[in-house]
């Protein structure tokens, strides 16, 4: 199982959370899909032809590609490499991009089949404190003209923690989201990233801060709700109706092969992880020059330890001891076992035949508990 992943950096404005690589200058827009092109044709043998059972168009907002570009990459991809007929082709979107008509041409004119839309909140106080494009007007008719142009297969992200965001207006999201009958669902903490906007504006008060308690509250109604509904919590911020698993989401948390395209992205085959230049300028100069845009790094037996259990664990199907034994051997087994004794005893972390998962009460603090089991 292997999949692609396609970066399109641009944006209409820097969301104050967001610490991805995006541009919000259209000064290389024009060389952007050549290059694009250019690279894929560079690195089609990265995957040693595997079938590509997932494509995926991430961002910055893909959204603001045309229908026309979108299905370039996508023939381009199924020229080069053996994409398979069914393969997942998800587009992430924004409100403000969707509407009717080209909701209509991505179905009738591309291979899109998933819709990843970026909502994050029905409220238009979170949506301006989050710096957001759109309205919550938009992201409701953008989710009813998508499903009325027939995208079933469709996600939405909903950001809860957010200061401006009561634990009813909270509640009434998921309500939101619920009454749409999506298959699936990704949800998140707001969290301040460093060298963010809203990290400076918190920190210069111009902004109110986070607070924990609030959103380890929304935390908890999102699970009790969920669970409710009949979703299956399968990664920390994931949630699915069965059969709606994210398959290219999938492909990173099982530890699968993945090439990243575009600025910023990263790319793994089980012997290297690459990451290509966060730089527009350089980016799209490749196109001309043909000089290689990527770092690469050839991990060590600790990093990939360290890297299957940052993964796992947060995903339902758990940190197997079975596959750590295989593959790493016994001094990798016991300093676990010795590191994880004490999240057992807390109750954070539980064990089930020779698999380790979070509880419901070690969800909250899974970055902190993959990190104490690293090895050096
Ligand atoms: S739209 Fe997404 S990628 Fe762009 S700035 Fe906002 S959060 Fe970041």
């Amino acid at each position: 199982m292997a999949g692609i992943y396609i970066h399109i950096p641009f944006c209409k404005q820097k969301c104050h959370y967001c610490n991805f690589y995006t541009v919000i200058s259209q000064k290389y827009r024009d060389g952007f899909i050549s290059a694009i092109l250019k690279e894929l044709e560079q690195r089609k043998n990265y995957l040693n032809d595997k079938h590509i059972n997932t494509v995926y168009f991430g961002g910055g907002t893909p959204s603001m590609l045309s229908v026309s570009e979108i299905g370039l990459i996508i023939d381009k991809i199924d020229m080069l490499f053996m994409l398979n007929k069914d393969a997942e082709i998800t587009l992430e979107a924004n409100p403000d991009d969707l509407d009717q008509n080209k909701i209509r041409e991505l179905k009738n004119e591309t291979r899109i089949n998933r819709l990843s839309i970026g909502v994050q909140s029905f409220n238009d106080d979170d949506l301006q404190y989050l710096n957001r494009v759109h309205t919550g007007t938009q992201a409701l008719k953008s989710i009813e003209v998508a499903l009325y142009e027939g995208f079933h297969n469709m996600t939405i992200d909903l950001i809860y923690g957010i200061p401006t965001l009561t634990d009813q207006q909270w509640l009434n999201n998921l309500d939101t989201f619920f009454r749409f009958d999506l298959p699936h669902l990704s949800s998140y903490a707001l969290t301040v990233e460093p060298k963010t906007v809203l990290n400076t504006l918190i920190e210069k008060r111009k902004m109110q801060a986070i607070s924990e308690n609030q959103t380890v509250r929304h935390f908890e109604v999102l699970l009790e709700q969920i669970e409710k509904q009949q979703y299956t919590h399968y990664e920390i911020s994931n949630f699915a109706k069965e059969g709606y698993y994210s398959k290219h989401n999938s492909i990173y948390w099982l530890g699968g092969h993945y090439l990243g395209i575009g600025p910023s992205a990263h790319s793994f085959n089980g012997v290297s992880l690459q990451w290509n230049v966060a730089n527009m300028k350089q980016y799209v100069e490749f196109e001309k020059t043909g000089t290689t845009v990527l770092e690469k790094e050839v991990l060590s037996k600790e990093q990939q330890f360290n890297e299957y259990v940052m993964t796992s664990i947060r995903t339902s199907w758990g940190c197997d001891t079975e596959h750590i034994q295989n593959v790493f051997g016994d001094a990798f087994i016991s300093n676990l076992t010795s590191l994880i004794s004490r999240f057992i005893d807390d109750g954070r972390v539980e064990k089930k035949g020779p698999i380790y998962y979070l509880t419901n009460k070690g969800k909250l603090h899974a970055d902190g508990i993959a990190a104490a089991l690293f090895m050096d």
